[in-house]
């Protein structure tokens, strides 16, 4: 099987003023400085306002810096919005797109999502492009099915292992304390490891990073984390806690 370095990542959300963003930032970075060779690539994917201070903070540290979302286009007349070669200007090295918060308070469409993991990989980002089902979907027995549609439309030409990772989140448990099982997980990632090779060809497909999230914390951690397609986690919750984000990191395999 082809060695993938797992990938430990942090999605604050809306979280984060400068004071305990920063505090954070710096607590993360000093650990991973501690532990010298880590097993595991760290990311943290603070709000846009703390990006370039969070850079400077965790410089040197081995920790990236990532966004949590950005616009297809370069640059222009769109108010608000941060392109992917702006958080590549500001220091980033990783962008989350298609977050299922951004697909349901945005509206965001695979094709939405395909076109913002485009521009990432244009501006040199590694895109962690986010799939899930909903609960009225699993119960529908539609899970597969889903993460299947949402590959096919999410993963942009260009994709390889080096500038894409996936993150396979169900949306049902997201930030509410439940988790599929082991060998739910286990299944919808091996199949969505599948689907890849249709988008990336079999070697690529290999190398692919598929990260769980959705309530990993500390406790559950060990073994979603050793399950042998789950290569790392995208954390929301436990990710502002430095113990409880470095307590996952220290679970990796
Ligand atoms: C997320 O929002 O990406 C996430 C996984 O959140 P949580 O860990 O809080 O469930």
């Amino acid at each position: 099987m082809t060695a993938r370095r797992p990938l430990i990542a942090g999605n604050w959300k809306m979280n984060g003023l400068r004071s305990d963003g920063l505090a954070l930032a710096a607590e993360v970075a000093k650990r991973l400085k501690a532990q010298g060779a880590a097993s595991f690539d760290m990311l943290v994917c603070p709000p846009s306002t703390l990006i370039a201070e969070v850079g400077k903070t965790v410089s040197g540290s081995g920790v990236a810096v990532g966004g949590q979302d950005c616009h297809a286009n370069v640059s222009g007349a769109h108010t608000g919005d941060i392109s992917a070669a702006m958080l590549a200007d500001a220091g980033c090295s990783y962008v989350i797109v298609g977050h299922s918060e951004r697909r349901t308070d945005h509206g965001e469409s695979d094709a939405v999502v395909k076109a913002k993991a485009a521009a990432a990989l244009k501006a040199g980002l590694i895109a962690v492009i986010c799939i899930g089902e909903t609960e009225a979907q699993r119960d529908a027995g539609k899970t597969l099915e889903v993460n299947k549609t949402q590959i096919a439309g999410s993963v942009p030409d260009g994709a390889t292992a080096a500038n894409m990772v996936i993150a396979y989140e169900p949306v049902w448990a997201i930030g509410t304390g439940r988790t599929p099982t082991n060998a739910e997980v286990q299944e919808v990632h091996a199949f969505i490891r599948n689907e890849l090779v249709a988008k990336v060809g079999p070697a690529e497909a290999a190398g692919v990073r598929v990260l769980y999230g959705g309530s990993m914390k500390p406790g559950n951690a060990k073994e979603l984390l050793a399950l042998p397609d789950v290569d790392g986690g995208l954390i929301g919750g436990a990710s502002l806690k430095a113990d409880d984000f470095w307590a996952i990191a220290q679970c990796c395999p």
